[in-house]
């Protein structure tokens, strides 16, 4: 088979983007990029989805099928497009605070209808595009612009906020790793059912800044020293498990949707 030009897949004319010298969402696109065409899809069977922060604007720089929505609400439109045209892949990026505050509940319910599509967390423990306010992922003592003295609250664990609602399929990985990154999205796309990857992703400009963790590179750096596979998650005491830690197969809503739809058009009801 010959190679596939990932470049296809973007928009360059509007190419630079928008996002900080050293943030970490670019990798992210590389990684989703990849993924796709590992697939081999066409750019017009794919759809992405993202509601609002830095990371939404990831759909300005594709050029597959695109909705940039409103705040907290990439899951209800992406739910839309699927149930209307099922046999799209349909991928929704969103940041943490977009997915887990103002979108905490369009999440967990999309985890419990299991609905198909391939849900990319991308958690830099902040609000960068509103000014570094904490979200419901920054770490109990970080610091925020709005918890200048250390966060009070504990953060959501993602994958276990995903597995626990319903999901099939759940990994985690960052940005350092962005080669796992890339076969964890695949597999996500791949699989049938509502699939969600958390990418820990650096924003030097506020999370870095404000916890002092140094350049980007010392947050990439953070990532790999910080984080461990699941395959030596026992001998990484404190550490934050990377690897697909969910892979189960329930009954998927849009095939169920279709199939009652269907058995009411034979009975004369549709
Ligand atoms: Fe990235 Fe943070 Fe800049 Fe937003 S503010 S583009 S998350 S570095
Ligand atoms: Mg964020």
């Amino acid at each position: 088979m010959d190679a596939i030009d990932e470049r296809k897949y973007l928009r360059l004319n509007r190419f630079p983007t928008i996002w900080c010298p050293g943030c970490g969402i670019g990798i992210v696109l590389g990684a989703i990029i990849r993924a796709v065409a590992r697939l081999g899809l066409d750019k017009d069977e794919v759809a992405m989805v993202s509601g609002i922060g830095c990371s939404s604007r990831m759909v300005g720089y594709v050029d597959f099928n695109t909705i940039h929505a409103t705040h907290g609400r990439a899951l209800a439109f992406a739910t839309g497009l699927k149930l209307a045209r099922p046999e799209m892949r349909v991928i929704v990026v969103m940041g943490d605070g977009d997915a887990l505050a103002i979108g905490g509940n369009h999440f967990i319910q999309a985890a419990r209808r299991n609905i198909d599509l391939t849900a990319i967390v991308i958690n830099n423990s902040i609000y960068g595009m509103t000014g570094g306010q904490y979200a419901p992922t920054t770490p109990r003592g970080a610091t925020a612009t709005t918890a200048p003295y250390g966060n009070l609250e504990p953060p959501f664990d993602i994958p276990a906020l995903a597995a626990s609602a319903g999901a099939p399929f759940v990994a985690r990985s960052t940005v350092y790793h962005a080669i796992e990154l890339d076969r964890f999205i695949e597999r996500g796309l791949r699989k049938k059912g509502f699939s969600v990857i958390e990418v820990l992703s650096d924003c030097p400009v506020f999370y870095g800044a404000l916890n002092e963790m140094g350049s980007a590179v010392d947050m990439l750096r953070w990532y790999r020293d910080n984080t461990i596979s699941v395959r030596e998650a026992g001998k990484g005491e404190g550490k934050l498990v990377r690897g697909v830690l969910v892979d189960r197969d329930l009954p998927e809503y849009t095939e169920g949707y279709q199939r009652l739809v269907e058995s009411l058009r034979g009975k004369g009801e549709g």
